[in-house]
């Protein structure tokens, strides 16, 4: 079991506070769960304890860390929402009660709503530690699938692929993206990844050894050269992303060259160049498979130098050269190569990036005022790394469709809502039963005779909340009213519903 000390050992310098603040958190987080296991058998601390550590290696603040030590608390055990806001405060509990509310969201498995599940997911989530919570929550539950009765697991892991690998991705957090995706990937496609292990091992097996020596070499040559400042590792491709790039390439396995990839992250921009040619002056690189992402980036802001070069025993090895910046630019999503200055995050923030913005910790305006002044740490609890994802211009192409319906005004003037079966319908916010009827198609609204939300019978005047599940009733006599049109907050609903009267009105003469 990880232990309180362990996780505090992570925060870069806790202060007397956050340390306090861990340890009571991890103490209270102890003693809610004593009683309750996971499938494993294994006491449901351990959980906790590792989604702490998680976030706590993801740089996240003392409170964010202590929220995630707390985060099943009001959904699994006797404690209330009352002790957790008295013990830890309001910001905590609304970290916890944001967790919570997203456990309800399901992944239902209709890929024609993935992309709404998405946008639903990351609004309601309202503040990025939320997500971020999460997501180190779902890692660790990946982590120990194996252990989940079998039907259970591929719902799971289709949910991890489909929701939560791509808004890591989104957010530009790959490192967290790809192991998630290479969880997910053999509970949901165990075939094709069964043959792509296969196909890789046998490639690792066989370079790995040779990459081990081919290693020594470079840093023997560079240290020759007086280059001793230099961090290498290795990496082994995703087998998932590996999935995805054979699949959208239609390419032979064969031909895929990056299984293995050496990387040497170095402190300067020159110093990448004095490597690639140090290391093009002992090995003959591969033609066509030098790039200077450098000089031209790649549009998701990707950089490094690449170039495959024969080692000499008769294999082939990637090597990446690029800063540490870039490294992390890279794992975290993040722009380093922009000034930054502390504080100003709320300031010059490009529009195509306010959806993220839109997830920075605000002040708790409203709920506060009876709970004494504290408010919300603003923005010193995000590490430097998510305010840096809010400075940079171009996360990724794939982004714009995703932002388009995130700008910040969408968090204010949209809903979402599901049908009794799942299917997500976005609506403006304060929308009605009405709306929602209409929106599915205009024969039920022209028929509605009711409305449940969650369960019970509601007025067609209600208003509709995010996460609601709405369901109508319909009759073959009932006919929409006059009376509607106040109801109707869409433009579309409310000319159905003048078209429906109308159509009534004109056979009656
Ligand atoms: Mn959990």
């Amino acid at each position: 079991m990880i232990s309180a000390k362990e996780i505090i050992g992570l925060i870069d310098s806790p202060s007397r506070e956050d340390i306090l603040l861990v340890e009571s958190a991890y103490e209270f987080a102890e003693k809610a769960h004593e009683r309750h296991e996971r499938f494993s058998g294994e006491p449901y601390f351990i959980h906790l304890t590792e989604t702490a550590k998680i976030l706590a290696e993801y740089g996240m603040s003392a409170t964010t860390i202590a929220a995630g030590l707390l985060h099943d608390s009001i959904e699994d055990t006797e404690v209330t929402e009352e002790m957790l806001k008295e013990k830890f405060g309001p910001e905590i509990l609304f970290l916890i009660d944001g967790v919570t509310k997203l456990g309800q969201l399901k992944y239902r498995g209709s890929d024609r709503h993935n992309e709404s599940l998405r946008k639903l997911f990351v609004a309601m989530s309202e503040d990025i530690r939320v997500l971020m919570i999460k997501l180190a929550d779902r890692l660790h539950n990946m982590r120990t699938l194996f252990h989940v009765p079998k039907e259970k697991q591929k719902r799971i892991a289709a949910e991890t692929l489909e929701i939560y690998a791509p808004i890591a991705y989104r957010l530009g957090i790959r490192k967290l993206s790809r192991e998630l995706e290479d969880l997910a990937f053999p509970y949901v496609y165990p075939a094709e990844a069964k043959r792509l292990k296969e196909l890789t091992r046998e490639r690792y097996d066989k370079n790995l050894e040779g990459l081990e020596k081919f290693l020594k070499s470079v840093k023997k040559a560079l240290a020759k050269e007086g280059i001793t400042k230099v961090r290498t590792e290795y990496r082994v491709k995703g087998l998932y992303s590996l999935h995805k790039k054979l699949l959208i390439k239609k390419k032979d396995p064969d031909q895929v060259f990056d299984v293995l990839a050496l990387r040497i992250i170095v402190p300067q921009i020159t110093d990448c160049y004095q490597i690639l040619g140090i290391i093009h002056g002992i090995w003959r690189p591969l033609p066509g498979r030098i790039k200077d992402y450098i000089a031209f980036p790649k549009p998701n802001g990707y950089q490094a130098l690449q170039t495959t070069v024969f080692t000499g025993d008769g294999s082939i090895v990637e090597v990446q050269i690029k800063t540490e910046e870039m490294h992390r630019h890279a794992e975290y999503g993040i722009a380093s190569h922009m000034s930054y200055k502390l504080g100003n995050v709320a300031g010059k923030v490009p529009e195509s990036l306010q959806w993220i913005k839109h997830l920075l910790p605000k002040q708790l305006s409203k709920d506060t005022a009876s709970v004494t002044s504290k408010t919300f740490s603003k923005n010193k609890d995000v590490p430097q790394w998510i305010k840096e994802i809010v400075e940079h211009h171009n996360i990724e192409d794939d982004n714009e469709k995703f932002r388009e319906g995130l700008r910040s005004d969408f968090f204010e003037h949209r809903i979402f809502v599901f049908s009794p079966k799942g299917d997500v319908v976005d609506l403006p916010r304060a929308s009605t039963p009405v709306d929602f009827a209409y929106s599915i198609h205009s024969d039920i609204g022209n028929h509605m005779a009711g409305a449940k939300v969650n369960g019970k019978l509601v007025s067609l005047d209600t208003a509709l909340h995010n996460g609601d599940i709405v369901d109508i009733t319909t009759k073959t006599g009932a006919k929409p009213s006059t009376k509607w049109l106040e109801y109707a907050k869409t433009t579309s609903a409310k000319h159905k519903i003048r078209s429906a009267v109308h159509k009534r009105e004109n056979k009656k003469n």
